[in-house]
């Protein structure tokens, strides 16, 4: 971790990266394909996400809507246009026409306000808007995100059908930043029974994909089921600041 990291190329990272989710596949007697990489370009330049494009990678996850505005601009003077990038940090509704614009899916959906603000941008620009479900389940992990057992997400999963405009595809959540494994993997198997038990309730719904596991819990999160990782620093390099949710 601490070693400079000029001297590691983009596609040595994702080799190794490669290797170990492969082996974690291997341990959970799962496919590869069963699993799909988001690779997290959050503040890493534009062009960082051009080399990522250049060695095949397909899904980018930004966490502000700001930030990506001016690096989707940027793609665009570089030729990049087959990236699909997904927004995976917190949205303010006031924002959620422009992130309905300007992003291919919203991974972090967590309140009925900001669902029904994106409906109506969706709406506006003729647009199918994929989403996710972010769920909280631990107190540390995230200030944000629908309890599993809460009015508000019974709320929200009662309105959906409404939303015409967005397409529920499954859950997301950001384990608690703990040294115990032990911890990790309870969360990441959590979501799997909420999965399940929404599933069950809501047959309607759609609840297919589990978003969970970044740079320092992926394997564990394969192992327990899920079906696209989130990887940043793994790939790109540490960054330049802490990242907070905002
Ligand atoms: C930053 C971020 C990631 C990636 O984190 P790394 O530890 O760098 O892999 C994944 N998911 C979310 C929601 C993030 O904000």
């Amino acid at each position: 971790m601490n070693e400079t990291s000029h001297v590691e190329t983009f596609s040595t990272r994702l080799a190794q990266l490669e290797d170990a989710i492969l082996l974690a596949c291997r341990q959970a007697g799962r496919k590869r394909e069963s699993v799909r990489l988001m690779a997290v370009s959050k503040t890493h330049p534009a062009r960082a996400l051009a080399e990522a494009v250049a060695v095949g990678l397909t899904l980018f996850g930004e966490n502000r809507v700001q930030e990506f505005e001016q690096k989707s601009e940027e793609l665009k003077s570089l030729g990049v246009a087959s990236a699909k990038v997904h927004l995976i940090g917190h949205l303010q509704s006031n924002k959620a026409a422009r992130a309905a614009q300007l992003f291919d899916g919203i991974d972090s959906l967590d309140s009925l306000k900001l669902a029904e603000r994106l409906d109506e941008a969706a709406r506006r620009l003729q647009k199918q808007l994929p989403v996710l479900l972010e769920i909280k389940l631990s107190a540390e992990s995230t200030k944000t995100g629908f309890l599993p057992q809460s009015a508000a997400l019974d709320a929200l999963l009662e309105r959906l059908p409404d939303l015409k405009f967005l397409t529920l595809r499954g859950l997301m959540t950001i384990a608690p930043l703990t040294p115990d494994a032990t911890r990790t993997r309870a969360c990441f198997a959590e979501l799997r029974r909420l999965r399940e038990r929404l599933s069950r309730e809501h047959p309607r719904l759609n609840f297919e994909e589990l978003s969970m596991g970044m740079s320092g819990d992926f394997a564990l999160a394969i192992e327990e089921g899920s079906t696209c990782i989130r990887v940043g620093s793994a790939l790109f390099g540490r960054r330049p600041q802490p990242q907070l949710q905002s």
